[in-house]
This record gives C-alpha cells, structure tokens and sequence, in this order.
C-alpha cells in the first residue's frame, strides 16, 4: 500500500492510495465512522431548569457538542469501576447561567484537559428569570452506538485516468469549459490534462467529444480518498482506522482456521 497526501487543510486530508482493493476502502470508511472511539456527553444531572427547553432537549445538544481531550481515557466498559464511572473512564462539566443570555459550549466549565472543539455551539436560550444549572458527563463511545460518537467522515473514489485523442477532438474550447474542477487548460490543438487528479468520473466531457476522443476511466486498486476530522487530528484517524481494519482482519483469519 502506498499513500501519498494530496492536500491537508487544518482538520481535513485528501490522498491517493494505491495497491488496495474496493473492500479495503469500504472497511476504512466503515472504521473511520463507526468504530474510533471519541468523547461526547452521555448522562446529565439537572439540579435547575426552568427554561423553555426539557432537559432531555438540553442533553441531545450537550451530546452534539464535538470534544477534544488530551487525556486518553478508557472506555467504561473496559475501566477498573466496571462501568461506575470514575476519573479514567468519564469527564464531567458543570454549567450554570442566569437569564437572560444564550448559552453556549464555551461556557461549560471543562474538567483539566477536556474541552469543546467549538466554543460558539447554542445550547439553550435563557430569559428574565431562567435558572439553568446542571452537570455533564462525557464517555468514549463509537459511531455504530450513535452518531454524537462519530469521529469523523471519510470517502473515496477510485483514482481517475483521463485519457485525450488529440487526433479525434474538434471542440477542445467545449471539453476544457464543460469540466466542473477544471482538470483540463487549452493546450494549441487539444485540451490537455493539467490535474487528474481532480477528475470526478462524472463523464461529461466524455459526453460532449466526439466518440473515442476522451477516455476516462477508474483505477481498480487506486484510490482518492476524503476524511474529515470533528475532534482528534486527522492523522490519528487515519492510523486508528487502519489498526481497528487490521483487528477486524485477524479476527476474521482465526475464524477461518477454526
Ligand atoms: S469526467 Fe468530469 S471531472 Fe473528469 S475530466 Fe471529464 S468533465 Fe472533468
Ligand atoms: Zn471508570
């Protein structure tokens, strides 16, 4: 397998792939959603609410607020309080306002090391006389239990190969404009290909040439791939999404041999 990063912008990597099958792919995208485990708010205590919203509500936006952490926690099931909960395996905020404000992520006061991605998410609005006061505890959890465990989202496509027949075009204007991501710049003749990998497969250039003139076509064991990370850094995803695929892998050998 060889990787190559296109682009990486702050929590966001673009990359080629290559030597790997469509089932690799499809089990990494599957990995990065579904099974990296992530901190977010599972349980609240209400001690005052007498705002508009129930504290059921309150909860719901509390679990979508993304949370960074540099202390490696343990998920609860695995932790030596069997599940209790205790200082390795949850984080607990507190949060109180008086009305009238709008509340927001940035201000839950954070235990040590843990705090929201995002510090401007609303959380409920308060008026004259609202009292809200409660605390909130964050947990590991995965994807595939609920979606506020997310770590992020990933796709690919398989690398594009676009291929021009100088001698068969007669409207290269037409092909290099119709290009949605620009892939193409006019060459003297012909259109020629300035960035492919870029191409989306979508085929409409393919559409407007004449027969035979552009050749496009996906790479069977290279692909483009997209991931986008909500809370760790986008590296760590990619390394844990590739260790949890190598753990399904042996599982799934073992069951063979048995
Ligand atoms: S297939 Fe679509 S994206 Fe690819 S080169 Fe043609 S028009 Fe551009
Ligand atoms: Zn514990």
């Amino acid at each position: 397998m060889k990787i190559n990063i296109i682009e990486k912008k702050d929590n966001k990597v673009r990359m080629s792939v290559e030597g790997v099958s469509t089932a690799f792919m499809n089990s990494f995208r599957r990995a990065v959603m579904t099974a990296i485990p992530v901190l977010a708010v599972d349980y609240i205590k209400v001690t005052e609410n007498n705002s508009a919203l129930f504290d059921e509500l309150i909860a719901q936006r509390l679990g979508h607020i993304p949370l960074s952490s540099d202390v490696a926690f343990k998920m609860r099931s695995e932790c030596d309080c069997k599940g209790e909960g205790c200082s390795n395996c949850q984080a607990v905020f507190t949060l109180e306002a008086k009305g009238p404000c709008m509340v927001y992520s940035g201000d839950l006061r954070c235990p040590e090391g843990v705090k929201p991605v995002h510090q401007n998410m609303p959380i409920v609005k308060l008026l004259e006389g609202h009292h809200v006061k409660l605390e909130a505890f964050a947990r590991l959890g995965v994807g595939k239990e609920h979606s506020k465990w997310q770590s992020g989202i990933a796709s690919y496509q398989n690398y594009p190969s676009v291929k021009v027949n100088k001698r068969k075009i007669d409207n290269a204007e037409e092909i290099v404009d119709i290009c949605p991501t620009k892939v193409f710049e006019m060459g003297k003749e012909a259109p020629l290909v300035k960035n492919e990998e870029k191409c989306t497969l979508c085929n409409h250039c393919v559409e407007v040439a004449e027969p035979g003139a552009i050749t496009i076509k996906g790479i069977d064991d290279s692909f483009i791939v997209m991931v986008e990370s909500y809370t760790i850094p986008v590296e760590q995803i990619v390394d844990r999404a590739c260790e949890i695929i190598k753990g399904w892998s042996s599982e799934v050998a073992s069951f063979e041999k048995d």
